[in-house]
């Protein structure tokens, strides 16, 4: 018989693809959303497979379902730092009684979990390149908190329920991703860059633009967060691209990608902004024998592509 597999957040950038890519394993998709940041559009052109299922629900609120259920995949939440800051209390309720209720599914079905974290769980990183057993440097009660800090709850809880009930569970830190399906207004520096340099704007570049980031396909992405679902592993495992670039550069980039010679516009640093992040992928590659396989300049020429049709298409 064919694997149920659940995916909070499958209406969402990540867990969209996610759901594409379980259905081709051949696997029945639930995809669990309450479209707060998702939309019912990224999976649309799921729905005539008869293997894929919508479920319009708030994770933060307990969940029953009927049947077999292989395996969860935790990916609801609001993810860029412009929706978390505008849904602090979702996204602290969704890090901490969304993965409660979703490991107490995965306890009474026998489900494999899998969390999706993030590499803010290392906050403003003193570790570089950040590996997994680097903790972290993270401000509580800062506006970034809400993430960081619901994020860790939620690696804190999933460990415990692999403790003390025997859950299989998986930890994946995803660092910046990036495609098709992200929302143009998200406020993520890669879409307002694109979006800004298609329309012929100035390019917002916060604080000088020294600040790095390290930037990975999203096709790369779910194909590392599938082989870590089946590899019996419960300790966290960062996935990403180490290919590290200051934020003044990706903009310099983008201009050159779009062929279009916009200003760029300083703006002031947003508070606990992390000053660096790139990953360290010896683990996964390890575990997983998966490494990224799409550099930036493919990537971004593909995403731009993308922008560009949704813009000039009006939508
Ligand atoms: N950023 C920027 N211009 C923008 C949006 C973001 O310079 O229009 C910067 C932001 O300050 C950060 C980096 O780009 O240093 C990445 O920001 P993003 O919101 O994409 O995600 P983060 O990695 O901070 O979670």
């Amino acid at each position: 018989m064919s694997q149920t597999t659940l995916i909070t957040g499958g209406g969402g950038f990540i867990g969209s693809h996610l759901c594409e890519k379980i259905l081709g394993f051949g696997h029945k998709v639930l995809c669990v959303d309450n479209f707060v940041t998702g939309s019912r559009e990224n999976v649309a052109h799921l729905h005539p497979n008869q293997d894929f299922r919508l479920l319009h629900h708030d994770i933060s609120m307990p969940l029953e379902i009927d049947g077999p259920v292989d395996n969860i995949l935790h990916f609801a939440s609001p993810a860029s730092p412009v929706d978390y800051l505008q849904l602090p209390i979702q996204t602290l309720k969704v890090g901490s009684l969304g993965t409660h209720n979703a490991l107490g599914l995965a306890r009474l079905k026998g489900s494999r979990f899998l969390l999706a974290s993030t590499s803010e769980v290392y906050g403003d990183p003193e570790v570089h390149p950040q590996t997994e057993d680097y903790w972290g440097h993270v401000n509580p009660v800062g506006v970034r908190g809400v993430y960081d800090e619901a994020k860790r709850f939620a690696e804190a809880m999933t460990m415990a329920y692999h403790r003390v009930h025997g859950v299989r569970t998986r930890i994946v830190r995803i660092f910046n991703t990036y495609g098709p399906r992200m929302r143009l207004n998200d406020g993520r520096v890669l879409p307002n860059l694109i979006g800004q340099s298609i329309r012929g704007e100035p390019l917002t570049v916060y604080g000088d633009g020294s600040q790095t980031r390290s930037f990975c396909h999203v096709d790369d992405l779910v194909e590392g967060i599938s082989r870590l679902l089946f590899v019996d592993d419960s300790n966290p495992v960062n996935l990403g691209n180490p290919d590290e670039v200051t934020i003044l550069e990706f903009a310099r980039e983008i201009l050159a990608i779009t062929g279009t010679t916009n200003l760029i516009e300083f703006l002031p640093l947003p508070q606990d902004d992390p000053r660096v992040r790139r990953p360290d992928i010896s683990r996964a590659k390890k575990l997983l024998g998966w490494e990224p396989k799409i550099s930036r300049t493919v990537g971004l020429t593909r995403t731009v592509r993308w922008f560009a049709d949704r813009i000039q298409g009006g939508r």
